[in-house]
């Protein structure tokens, strides 16, 4: 039953890119750019700049070992020269990492909702935090100004 709801929440994250808490929301404004709440729940997906790095861990560890199986099946099927392989597989990294973000950065939302990570913020805490986001997308500074 736990793997169920974990495998749920992680096919929820990661392919329809909806908020795992309420399943409503989308986690995504475009392709690149995530949604610091969700609009259904007020859930945060993310709490800390470091909370992205998960994400960048699952990407990089993927778009690697499928192009090394690639590699690999390809050297071993048709047997093609060094700098064919080069040639088609670097840039396969490259392109294969920028589509899966949004499907890395939605699994790991979805792992941190599973492990307690993800939850709507108190009143309080949303204040402050909107204030202070507020702050840094007008660039007055983080470090010069006191926030309550
Ligand atoms: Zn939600």
């Amino acid at each position: 039953m736990r793997w169920k709801r974990a495998i749920r929440k992680i096919y929820v994250g990661a392919i329809q890119r909806r908020c795992p808490e309420c399943e409503r929301g989308g986690l995504f404004v475009n392709h690149f750019q995530m949604r610091a709440t969700c609009a259904y729940c007020d859930a945060r997906f993310f709490r800390d700049p470091g909370d992205a790095m998960g994400a960048v861990f699952i990407n990089v560890v993927i778009s690697e070992l499928s192009a090394l199986a690639g590699f690999f099946f390809v050297h071993q099927a048709i047997h093609p020269p060094m700098i064919l392989q080069l040639l088609f597989w670097i840039p396969y990294v490259l392109l294969f990492s920028l589509w899966f973000y949004p499907i890395a950065r939605g699994m790991w939302v979805a792992i941190l909702y599973l492990t307690g990570g993800v939850y709507a913020d108190l009143d309080y805490e949303r204040e402050y935090i909107t204030s202070y986001e507020l702050l840094e997308e007008e660039e007055i500074g983080d470090s010069s100004i006191d926030i309550p």
